[in-house]
């Protein structure tokens, strides 16, 4: 069985250590165990991370299309809540999905964990 890389499995949404079984249910809900190498995601804890990698590139990508779409294009505001109130949590949703697949295959292949002062 070869590792899939870290993007590879990220962008996919699969599971780090065969690249195939689906890492989510629906759009973000984990799965126990991933169904094709039997893997057990316990282990998964990315806590924070994924969120405040896409607020910020969302924010950057969110106020610099507002700022093009009202000073290059003149949209009126009905417009950029329409284009914003629709385009900002779908994007947000995609983009919380890439990250943390990508997040967990990190964890996976780093073997990231809380710091422990005894081995196991
Ligand atoms: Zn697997």
């Amino acid at each position: 069985m070869t590792i899939p890389s870290v993007y590879e499995s990220g962008f996919k949404c699969r599971c780090p250590r065969c690249g195939k079984g689906p890492l989510f249910t629906q759009v973000l809900n984990m799965r126990e165990t991933c169904s094709n190498c039997g893997l057990d995601y316990k282990f998964v804890d990315t806590g924070d991370g994924p969120a405040v990698f896409a607020i910020f590139i969302l924010g950057f990508l969110c106020v610099g299309g507002a700022l093009i779409a009202e000073f290059k294009f003149g949209v009126p505001w009905w417009g950029h809540v329409l284009l914003w109130g629709i385009l900002t949590p779908l994007a947000g949703v995609l983009l919380l999905r890439f990250i943390k697949a990508t997040l967990i295959a990190l964890q996976y292949r780093n073997k990231a964990e809380e710091g422990r002062l005894e081995r196991k």
